[in-house]
C-alpha cells in the first residue's frame, strides 16, 4: 500500500510490486543496481515522461543529480521511499522477468522439452506467467479475467479471457501442462486453501502494477473438468469518478445537482449487473461537502475505496447483513447513507424511516427502467404514500462502449482497440424524478401510461433516447444500443403493473 511518511515523502512496499517493463527500459541494470533505485513505473505524457523510482533515499540531491544523468532528456524521474533491504531482490525481478506472456510461454515450452511435458509448471515460470496475465489484462483494461481449463484430457488446454468493456474476449489458450502452476500461484497470491479443489473459494490480493494499486478478487469454482477461476480487476484508478467525469448531458447533471442540494430524500440506481450503478453512486455522493457530512456505506463488498466516506462491507459471517448493518450505522449519527441494494421489506423501511428523520439515502434495486423500480420498491415497502413521498428520484443505466477514434469502428479494427472496434464506454442514464404531480399520480394509482406521458412531459427522457442521442453523436453505434438494451422494446423487462403497461402502449 502507499503510505505518507511523516516528512510527507510517498512511500511503498516493493512485494507488492509487479515489474513494468517500460520503466525497467529507461535505466540500464548495471545502473540501477549502482544507483541502488528500483524503476517503478513510466508516466507517459506527450514527450516529456515521468520516471517513478524506488529509493531508500527519496530526498538525496546528489541521488537525483546522477540519476537525471543516466535517463534520456525526455525523462525525468520522481521519487518514492522504499525499503533499502527489498531493494536487490525488486531489481532481481524487475530485470528477470520482464517477459510477455509470448515469452513465458516460449520458455515454457523449453522447459517442456526438458521434461517431456505432463509436469507441472515449475514455480518460476508459474510466477511470470501470472504476473505476465496480470500485467497484460491491466494493459488491455480487463475488469475481469477468466482461466477455463477446457477438458481433462492434455491437448483442449486452458482457455483465459478477459472482459473489456463488458464483453469477453478470449486472450490466449494455454496448453493443460500450465494449468496447476497457474491455478497454485493464483491461490497462493489470493491466500486460497490450494488442496481444496471440490468447493467453491474465494480471496483477493494486492498488486502494484503500472504505477497502481490493483486490487484482485479471486474466486474458484469447481467444474467437471478442474476448477474454474475468475479474477475480478479493481483498479481503483478507473472506477473513481467524479459526475464530470461520467461525461453525462448537461440536462441531466443539472437534475443531479438539484437533487444533491435537498436536505433528504431516497436516490435510486438501477441496471444490471455491470452496469456501472457503483460508479454513478461514487460519483454522486464525491459531490457532497463531506468534511460537514458524515457519509456511510454498506456494500457487498465495498468496491471503491474512498478515505473520504466510512465504508463498511457486509459479511455474513459475522452477522452483518443489510439489515443489521443499517440499524447500527444509524447511530452513528449518519447525514448520508449509501447502500449497496436494497433486497428485502425490512431494510427498505429502515431507509424510508431514515429518510423521514432528515437523511440523505443513496442505493440500488435490482430493475431494468426507472418505472421498474418503483414497482420492486412498492413489492417491498407496504406503504405506497409512504415511499412517494420520500423517494427524490430513480436513475436506470447502463453502460455502452464507444466507436474507438483511432479507426473509426473500422470493420478490421485496430491496435488501439485491439481489433474490436470499440474503446472504452459511457454510461446512459434515464433520471425520473419525483414531484408533486407524480407523487400524486402514483399515489391515485394512476395508469403506466399516464405516469410515462406525465414524465415525459416534464423532461425525462427513457433509456433508448439517451443512447440515439450517443449514435447521433457519431460515438456508439446502432448495433451496440441494441446489444445493451435490446430492440425494438425497451422498457419492457420489467414484470410490475407501472413498467407493464408502459412497455405494453404503443
Ligand atoms: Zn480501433
Amino acid at each position: 500500500m502507499n503510505h505518507v511518511r511523516t516528512d510527507g515523502a510517498a512511500s511503498m512496499s516493493l512485494s507488492q510490486l509487479v515489474p513494468d517493463t517500460h520503466a525497467a527500459a529507461c535505466l540500464t541494470e548495471p545502473t540501477a543496481r549502482r544507483l541502488n533505485v528500483v524503476p517503478l513505473y513510466l508516466l507517459r505524457n506527450n514527450g516529456l515522461d515521468t520516471l517513478i523510482v524506488g529509493s531508500s533515499q527519496p530526498d538525496s540531491d546528489s541521488l537525483k543529480e546522477r540519476l537525471a544523468r543516466q535517463l534520456p532528456d525526455t525523462v525525468r524521474a520522481q521519487f518514492l521511499h522504499v525499503d533499502a533491504r527489498a531493494i536487490p531482490d525488486a531489481l532481481n525481478r524487475c530485470y528477470k522477468t520482464l517477459m510477455s506472456v509470448d515469452d513465458v510461454l516460449a520458455c515454457c515450452s523449453v522447459t517442456d522439452q526438458q521434461q517431456q511435458g505432463g509436469e507441472p509448471l515449475l514455480p518460476d515460470v508459474a510466477i511470470s506467467l501470472v504476473e505476465a496475465l496480470l500485467q497484460e489484462a491491466c494493459r488491455h483494461r480487463a475488469s475481469d479475467i477468466h482461466v477455463s481449463p477446457l477438458s481433462v484430457s492434455d491437448d483442449a488446454g486452458v482457455l483465459v479471457r478477459f472482459r473489456i468493456d463488458g464483453v469477453l474476449k478470449p486472450f490466449v489458450t494455454l496448453r493443460s501442462g500450465l494449468y496447476s502452476g497457474l491455478l497454485v500461484r493464483i491461490k497462493i497470491l489470493a491466500d486460497i486453501d490450494i488442496a481444496e479443489t471440490r468447493h467453491p473459494q474465494d480471496g483477493q490480493f494486492v498488486l502494484w502494477i503500472a504505477g497502481h494499486h490493483v486490487d484482485f478478487r479471486v474466486s474458484s469454482f469447481p467444474t467437471i473438468v478442474g476448477e474454474n477461476l475468475v479474477l475480478r480487476v479493481m483498479n481503483p484508478q478507473s472506477s473513481l469518478a467524479s459526475l464530470e467525469q461520467l461525461k453525462l448531458p448537461a440536462t441531466t447533471v443539472r437534475q443531479f445537482d438539484n437533487i444533491l442540494a435537498r436536505p433528504e430524500g431516497m436516490v435510486i440506481v438501477c441496471g444490471p449487473t455491470g452496469s456501472g450503478k457503483t460508479t454513478t453512486l461514487y460519483a454522486l455522493l464525491n459531490e457532497l461537502d463531506e468534511s460537514s457530512l458524515n457519509i456511510m456505506t454498506l456494500e457487498d463488498p465495498v468496491e471503491i475505496r474512498s478515505t473520504s466516506f466510512r465504508q463498511t462491507s457486509i459479511d455474513p459471517d459475522r452477522a452483518l447483513d443489510y439489515a443489521h448493518g443499517l440499524r447500527a450505522m444509524l447511530r452513528q449519527d449518519p447525514d448520508v447513507l449509501m447502500i449497496g441494494e436494497v433486497r428485502d421489506s425490512e431494510s427498505c423501511h429502515m431507509l424510508l424511516r431514515a429518510v423521514m428523520t432528515g437523511h440523505r439515502v443513496f442505493s440500488t434495486v435490482h430493475a431494468n427502467s426507472a418505472l421498474g423500480a418503483i414497482d420492486r420498491l412498492l413489492e417491498l415497502s407496504i406503504q405506497r404514500s409512504m415511499l412517494v413521498t420520500h423517494l427524490a428520484a430513480v436513475a436506470s443505466q447502463r453502460l455502452v462502449r464507444l466507436t474507438c477514434k483511432h479507426c473509426s469502428g473500422q470493420q478490421a479494427g485496430c491496435a488501439n482497440c485491439k481489433g474490436t472496434g470499440y474503446f472504452g464506454r459511457r454510461v446512459i442514464i434515464e433520471l425520473l424524478i419525483m414531484d408533486a404531480q407524480l407523487a400524486a399520480l402514483l399515489n391515485s394509482g394512476a395508469s403506466a401510461l399516464q405516469v410515462n406521458e406525465y414524465a415525459v412531459s416534464t423532461g425525462f427522457k427513457p433509456l433508448h433516447e439517451q443512447g440515439l442521442d450517443l449514435i447521433r453523436q457519431g460515438l456508439t453505434t446502432a448495433e451496440e444500443l441494441q446489444r445493451v438494451l435490446g430492440m425494438p422494446e425497451v422498457a419492457g423487462e420489467s414484470s410490475g403493473p407501472v413498467a407493464d403497461a408502459v412497455s405494453s402502449s404503443p
